[in-house]
This record gives C-alpha cells, sequence and structure tokens, in this order.
C-alpha cells in the first residue's frame, strides 16, 4: 500500500458529493462571518472541518480562539491547519526517507484529488450562491447580506486557488520526468547508454544472490584498440564504442544485461543459462557480429577497417561470488588475448562450440 493510501489528505475532508459538500457549507460560512474569518483556503479548511465534527479537539480549540480574539490571528490558523489538517502529512515528511520519485508520484496522486475537490468545492459555491440569491426578500437580514458577499469573495479565491493547484500538478509532472530521466541517467554509461560500471556490481550481485544455477558471465574487451585511436582518431574509437555496445544490447534476451565495464571492455550476464558451453557459444555468435562491423568514414560507405575483440566467459558454480565469477571470466579474458585474440575462451577451458 502507497503512503498516499494511508495517508488523510486535505481533500479527504471534501467529500466528493456536492450535496454534502453544500450542506457543510452552509454551516461553515455563517460561522466565519459570524467571527469575522476571511475566507481563505486555510480558514475554510478549518471551519469545514469544524463543521463535520469529526475534530473534537479542533472544534474546542476554535471556539477557544474566537472567544479570546477580536479577530482570528493567522498564526492561531496555521498552527491549528498544521496540526489537525494536515497533521499526517508533516507527520510523514518528517519521518520521510522516502525516495524523491515515490514523493512525487504522491504529490501527483495529491495534486489530483486536490484539483477534484476543489472543482467539487467551487460547485458546492457556485450552488450555494445561487441559494443565497434565489429568495431576494426586501427584509433580507443583514447578516445574510455579508454572508453572499463573502461567499462570493471566497469563490473568487478559491477559483484562484484551484488555478494555482492546477499549474503545481503541471509542474509536479515535470518534476517527475526531470527525475526519471536523472535516475536513468546515473544508471547508465553516457557514451554507450549500456549500464555503467558501478551499475552493473550492483545488479550482478543481485543476480548472484537470487540465481539458484544457471547465470553466466561474458567479458570482452576490444583488441587493439588503443592502435586503433591512435590511427584513426578517438572520435572514430567512440562511435565502435557505441556500435559495438548495440551489437550487445540487440543480442540479449530474456533477463540478460550488458554493461560498459571499463573503457574498450564490456560484460554481458546471461540468466537461465544452462551451461558453460550455451555461454560460450552466445559469446562466439557476438564475436562474429562484432568481426563483421565495418568502420566507415564518417558519412561514406568507404571502409577504413574492421574490429574483432576477445572473451572470457564463466559459468556459477555453487559456492560463486560475485568476485570468483568476475575472476574466472577475467582469465579466460585474459587466455583469449594471449592466444592471439579474437576467439572466445572459457574457464574452467574447454573448446567452445560455435553456436
Ligand atoms: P588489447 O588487445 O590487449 O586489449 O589492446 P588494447 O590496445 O585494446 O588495450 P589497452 O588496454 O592497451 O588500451 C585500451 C585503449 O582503449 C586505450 C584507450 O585509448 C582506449 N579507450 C578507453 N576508453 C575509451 C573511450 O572512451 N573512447 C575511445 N575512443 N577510446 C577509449
Ligand atoms: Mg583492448
Ligand atoms: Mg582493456
Amino acid at each position: 500500500m502507497s503512503q498516499s493510501d494511508t495517508r488523510a489528505t486535505v481533500l479527504a475532508l471534501y467529500p466528493e458529493d456536492s450535496r454534502e459538500a453544500a450542506a457543510l457549507l452552509k454551516q461553515a460560512v455563517p460561522l466565519m462571518v459570524r467571527h469575522n474569518i476571511p475566507p481563505n483556503p486555510v480558514h475554510y479548511a478549518l471551519w469545514y472541518t469544524y463543521s463535520k465534527g469529526q475534530e473534537p479537539e479542533l472544534n474546542r480549540h476554535l471556539d477557544r480562539v474566537v472567544n479570546d480574539f477580536d479577530a482570528f490571528p493567522p498564526e492561531s490558523a496555521a498552527k491549528l491547519f498544521r496540526e489537525y489538517i494536515i497533521r499526517d502529512e508533516l507527520a510523514d515528511a518528517r519521518s520521510g526517507q522516502q525516495e524523491a520519485i515515490n514523493l512525487v508520484d504522491d504529490m501527483e496522486r495529491d495534486v489530483s484529488r486536490s484539483v477534484k475537490g476543489n472543482q467539487n468545492f467551487q460547485a458546492s459555491l457556485g450552488q450555494y450562491l445561487q441559494m443565497l440569491e434565489e429568495p431576494a426578500s426586501e427584509r433580507l437580514p443583514s447578516i445574510l447580506i455579508q454572508l453572499q458577499q463573502s461567499t462570493r469573495l471566497m469563490q473568487g479565491q478559491q477559483e484562484h486557488f484551484l488555478a494555482q493547484l492546477q499549474s503545481a500538478q503541471l509542474e509536479i509532472k515535470s518534476l517527475r520526468d526531470k527525475l526519471e530521466r536523472a535516475q536513468l541517467a546515473a544508471t547508465l554509461d553516457g557514451l554507450t547508454e549500456l549500464l555503467n560500471r558501478s551499475t552493473f556490481n550492483r545488479k550482478f550481485e543481485q543476480a548472484m544472490n537470487d540465481a539458484a544455477s544457471g547465470l553466466a558471465l561474458v567479458m570482452l574487451d576490444i583488441d587493439h584498440f588503443k592502435q586503433f585511436n591512435d590511427q584513426y582518431g578517438h572520435p572514430l574509437g567512440d562511435r565502435v564504442l557505441q556500435h559495438v555496445a548495440r551489437v550487445l544490447r540487440e543480442s540479449l534476451s530474456g533477463e540478460a544485461f550488458a554493461a560498459r565495464y571499463g573503457g574498450e571492455e564490456f560484460c554481458v550476464v546471461l540468466k537461465d543459462c544452462p551451461d558453460l558451453a550455451a555461454a560460450g557459444a552466445f559469446a562466439e555468435r557476438l564475436r562474429l557480429k562484432i568481426q563483421s562491423l565495418r568502420v566507415k568514414a564518417r558519412g561514406t560507405d568507404t571502409v577504413l577497417d574492421t574490429i574483432t575483440a576477445s572473451f572470457g566467459v564463466a559459468h556459477a558454480q555453487p559456492g560463486d561470488t560475485p568476485e570468483s565469477l568476475l575472476t574466472r571470466a577475467d582469465d579466460a579474458l585474459y587466455q583469449a588475448k594471449r592466444n592471439g585474440r579474437n576467439q572466445v575462451r572459457q574457464q574452467p577451458d574447454v573448446p567452445v562450440a560455435a553456436g
């Protein structure tokens, strides 16, 4: 259950049923007029709650305040509003350790509800104004005239409040988008848009904890990439990294994930991979795809070069840790490099079957 479900919001005070709202309003407004309470949303919320009688403690406070003071002191209103109307939300905020994005979600829901509730309130104010205007008796008591004026004023303020809520709703939506984008960006490598190393470490550890079996790790490193950069320049090297990343991304299925582990080094984690041979065959397919990439001069069809990568593969065994699996894959990759590059090596070392 989300926090917003358990939390009483300000708008829980505004019933959906506009007839009920109008009835409560009929009680609240004269009280406000009698005590010379300026009609603003905070005061309205307080006197509306007063009329509902759900918070006896609040009613006692309000009775005391109107008895003790000629004019309703704004600080008392704010204090009572905090203590009785948004109490639950404040308590939540104090203990709130929740993720920013969850908070924004809650706000979005609350504001949506606020907008709806205010539309109801707006409708009941309109109804009430109509009711006040209908019996146009000449001997309309002055209290009713005052009531009429202050309700009209309140309706204007309410309209303004509603417009503010609606614009807050838009701001919250855009804030949520920004947060989501920032959150995503923090997990990805900027150049290749694969997972970055720290996200990889976190996900890899999680996958090792979850998987009873069937987890494989493929590490790959582009061959002679320093030389490539020296020959064609860093910007073209960057584009090669992006193409390799695309090959990896397009080869993933199910819950597999790929990361840029270091400069020109990548990792792929396969889940539900039956054995080392299956992981080796997957790596072999990647090797062939990378080998078939054609490095072209920007904006032309002129092929400048090709690239290759070396692969190390390991399959998780009982008792493996993320570190032990990484070490095995890294050892296998080292053997692939030593053995002449552009090949897949497994740990334990057995011939790789093409798949
Ligand atoms: P090996 O076959 O043994 O892996 O040789 P190598 O040249 O690929 O390996 P080495 O570790 O000597 O060099 C890695 C190179 O990768 C050096 C560095 O310039 C390049 N590199 C690392 N990160 C980036 C990057 O973000 N962009 C580009 N263009 N090059 C990068
Ligand atoms: Mg390399
Ligand atoms: Mg390297």
